[in-house]
């Protein structure tokens, strides 16, 4: 039986076989060899492997010639594509950290399109004429929409915090609670950041209880910093206390011991205003009197990524002199798009409408309802012996770890599986140009019209209409 396999390995064309098919030599006048070259190895690898895993007696793949070129064509028409590219979020996910957090704000784009083709004044000071510094074009703006002392910007939020902890209590010991050492996901474990920091941490009371005594009764000579975490992705109910913000600043202030709050999310918008659960602000941080604040740039902001780190000015300028933060600096492109996200905050009602994670969260529910029956209507009467479509009710989800047990209520199409199944419905709309990323949910394939964009509608209903044509699916693409 071995020997049949031999006989298929030795008919699997060459790579120079290959080079002289009329096919592959009319690619080779207008795409690079080099991409070509690449497409041929990994088909001729993939076949070599499904010969190889194939059960005794099974079907072979076919390795004929002309089959293998079709297959190459493909190949090379996928590898031409960018890597990275537009997908069609309807998840209902709005902060999705898997599909690149927040879109930005179309004034970023056009920032982008003034700004990131020339050369600026990043680090240069136009009124001296001197080195300036590249944390100024965000520091003034962040001081004037939080009320914060200082501001200083870094790659992302975990990196803000590794900074802070670093500058503040490297070799110290750190006070957190119990119920806050929090995994974000991600690989971002709080007791892990503080290790990496060379702080030492201690934890104070239980899981499910902490009180200001428990903090009290933890210091000693060389206790650096009381470090509170948002708990982001999960919440502590029933018996459950946690000391608060103003409690601990409290504290602090008797013994002289700094206040981090770590944000995660970190909104400068009071959402309760649109029917959501209230999340404390950054404002509400800065006011309680927290010496250090930091937060992530692209989850509810809805910038781009990186970490803002507030505070009073004594810690700022020494996180600024840390060594570290060469390391951790953002770009250019980071600024001209955080720049331009904080500007809009200066009228909340046009943040709300002009920053599209905003607008997600705080869209209507008969807004989304309308964008649903839109979505219908585009699809028209289509056959139903793939699928049957039905519009239901559903949740959102913010994501990237703010109000993690508030659904947002929302208008879902259904996809009930009848021909195709489940994962092929699935399978198919990832596989559209653009990709449909949608959430499975007891065998319905549901697209959550929140985080659909008003102009992503027709894209959709065109992907749903050509998979309800669909005789039989595509045999399954070869993942890359
Ligand atoms: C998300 C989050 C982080 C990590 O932020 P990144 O911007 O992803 O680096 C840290 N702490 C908390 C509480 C978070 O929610």
């Amino acid at each position: 039986m071995e020997d049949t396999k031999n006989v298929m390995f030795r008919q699997i064309p060459s790579v120079d076989e290959l080079l002289v098919t009329s096919g592959i030599k009319s690619m080779l006048s207008t795409i690079p060899r080099a991409l070509i070259l690449r497409a041929i190895r990994q088909i001729l690898d993939e076949l070599r492997e499904e010969i190889r895993k194939a059960p005794v007696g099974d079907e072979m793949p076919d390795v004929g010639l002309s089959t293998v070129v079709d297959q190459i064509t493909r190949r090379v028409s996928i590898l031409s594509q960018p890597s990275l590219r537009q997908v069609i979020n309807a998840t209902g996910v709005i902060v999705h950290t898997n599909l690149g957090r927040s879109p930005v704000p179309k004034r970023v784009i056009s920032a982008f399109n003034s700004l990131a083709g020339c050369y600026s004044n990043l680090e240069y000071n136009l009124n001296t004429g001197k080195r300036g510094s590249r944390y100024v074009h965000v520091q003034d703006i962040l001081r004037e929409l939080t009320g914060a002392e200082d501001a200083l910007v870094v790659n992302n939020n975990a990196a803000a915090v590794l900074i802070a902890l670093d500058t503040i209590a490297k070799g110290k010991e750190v006070v957190i609670s119990r119920g806050q050492l929090v995994e974000i996901g991600g690989s971002f474990r709080m007791p892990d950041v503080m290790r990496k920091s060379g702080a030492k941490m201690f934890e104070v009371g239980t899981t499910n209880k902490t009180t200001i005594r428990d903090y009290e009764a933890a210091i000693v000579s060389d206790t650096a910093l009381f470090l509170k975490v948002h708990m982001s992705n999960f919440q502590i109910v029933g018996f459950a206390q946690e000391v608060s913000l103003e409690e601990l600043v409290g504290l602090g202030r008797k013994y002289s011991i700094p206040v981090m709050e770590d944000l995660g999310s970190g909104c400068l918008i009071d959402l309760s205003r649109y029917g959501l659960k209230k999340e404390p602000t950054v404002q509400d941080s800065v006011e309680k009197g927290a010496d250090i604040i930091t937060f992530s740039g692209d989850k509810m902001l809805g910038g781009p990524q990186c970490g803002i780190i507030l505070g009073k000015k004594d810690i700022i300028s020494k996180i600024k002199a840390n060594q570290l933060n060469r390391a951790l600096r953002v770009d250019k492109l980071t600024l001209i798009a955080l720049q331009e996200t904080l500007s809009i905050y200066r009228d909340e009602e046009k943040a709300i409408r002009q920053i599209p994670t905003l607008r997600m969260i705080c869209q209507s529910y008969p807004s989304v309802c309308r964008k649903a029956e839109r979505l219908r209507g585009l699809i028209g009467k289509i056959d139903t012996s793939n699928f049957v479509i039905s519009l239901s009710d559903g949740f959102s989800q913010v994501g990237g770890g703010a109000l993690p047990l508030e659904g947002i209520k929302s208008r879902l199409l259904c996809l009930s599986p009848r021909r195709l199944s489940a994962s092929r419905i699935v399978e198919f709309l990832r596989s559209y140009d653009p990709p449909v990323v949608v959430r499975l949910e007891k065998n319905n394939v549901l697209l959550d019209l929140r985080t659909i964009q008003e102009k992503e509608v027709k894209i959709v209903a065109a992907a749903i209409q050509k998979m309800s044509t669909k005789n039989r699916l595509l045999p399954k693409q070869k993942s890359l």
